[in-house]
């Protein structure tokens, strides 16, 4: 597989806080290579979801949508930009690439998987008159791929259709398929660079980019919001905004930045244009486990522990009267937890 750029240099890439701009001029010789040796088929296939992540997809700049789903992938089945539907399209473009590549496909996943009333909430099509269930389809082609790509918060950790009462029993990939190796790309959509800069990097390096304890890539979610949000200064100066639109930090009207992890700050949405708090918008924590387990608009009473604490988020904690919301234990086991105590750390990406 042609590599143009070394690992290091395309971590550096999509970390850096200008990725959107830079990232298609590097992938572009790498792009005319994997056309000539043929791009891996993709089958996407929809659960319980709003197709959101389909179109935030559909929004990336660079590459282009034309360049990603041509000369990076070789899209076989998407049930919104195929002109093919129905029983052929799911028997031809889908079961039969799936038997005849196996361990070869990446499978996408969007949306949470429903699986009560033994998957009859989400069916995909018919069989012998019998209805294809979405839980069936995922069993069905999900043990054959080389590797389950969850897009959405949905896919990757149940998101708003899993939320309580969560009536149709929806759960997340990792709880259905078992045996084949999965990376997290979470958001409420993801980015699109998030969804295109992991498959370069898989297609590019045959393996996958470092994840988190969440499964998500390091190389997009290791930033706290917290951390570089413009409005960071008023809560250093304990100046927070009692109404939208007012000036000052937003965490009184339930902003989730402290606990929230992607690189929204800098790598900006919409081809580079703004992000959720710029916009005037509270970070509602979309790329995170519990999301949306917490009320949107209005200040968690207190801060979670756990894997997704900080530095930052223990100082926080401090700052607002640690003692009630976290407490020397919990800046001791965020230490812990997070390796900076008495862990070991991962090796960084690209120092092989
Ligand atoms: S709480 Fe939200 S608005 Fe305030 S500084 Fe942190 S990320 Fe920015
Ligand atoms: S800043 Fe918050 S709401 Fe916006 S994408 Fe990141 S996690 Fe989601």
């Amino acid at each position: 597989m042609p590599t143009k750029l070394s690992r290091r240099e395309f971590i550096r890439l999509c970390a850096g806080s200008a990725a959107a701009i830079s990232m298609s001029p590097f992938l572009a010789p790498f792009m005319a290579e994997a056309a000539e040796a043929g791009a891996p088929p993709v089958i996407w296939i929809q659960g319980a979801g709003c197709t959101g992540c389909s179109i935030s997809l559909l929004n990336t700049v660079h590459p282009s949508i034309q360049e990603v789903l041509l000369k990076v992938i070789s899209l076989r089945y998407h049930p919104n930009v195929m002109a093919a539907a129905g029983d052929l399209a799911i028997r031809e473009a889908m079961y039969k690439v799936a038997e005849e590549n196996p361990g070869k496909f990446f499978l996408v996943v969007e949306g949470a998987v429903p699986t009560g009333a033994d998957g009859l909430y989400c069916t995909v099509g018919e069989e012998n008159g019998e209805p294809i269930t979405f839980v069936k389809l995922l069993n069905d082609i999900g043990s054959k791929a080389k590797a389950i790509l969850s897009f959405g918060t949905c896919a990757a950790y149940g998101g708003i259709p899993a939320t309580p009462p969560n009536p149709t029993d929806c759960k997340p990939v990792s709880e259905v398929i078992k045996n084949v190796p999965i990376v997290n790309v979470p958001g409420c959509p993801p980015h699109p660079d998030w969804m295109v800069g992991t498959i370069a990097h898989i297609i590019l390096y045959g393996d996958y980019p470092e994840l988190d304890e969440f499964g998500r890539p390091k190389m997009f979610f290791s930033k706290i919001i917290h951390d570089n949000c413009q409005r960071r200064q008023y809560f250093d100066n304990a100046i927070f905004a009692k109404n939208f639109g007012d000036p000052g930090c937003m965490l009184e009207l339930g902003c989730k930045g402290p606990i929230a992890h992607c690189d929204a700050t800098t790598r900006l949405w919409n081809g580079g244009v703004n992000w959720c708090v710029k916009c005037g918008g509270v970070c509602i924590g979309c790329t995170e486990p519990q999301f949306p387990g917490w009320p949107i608009y209005e200040r968690m009473p207190e801060m979670p522990v756990g894997p997704a604490m900080t530095a930052t988020v223990d100082q926080l904690g401090m700052i607002l009267g640690g003692a009630a919301v976290l407490g020397i234990g919990g800046h001791l086991a965020g230490n812990i937890l997070t390796g900076r105590i008495g862990g070991k750390k991962d090796a960084k990406e690209g120092e092989e």
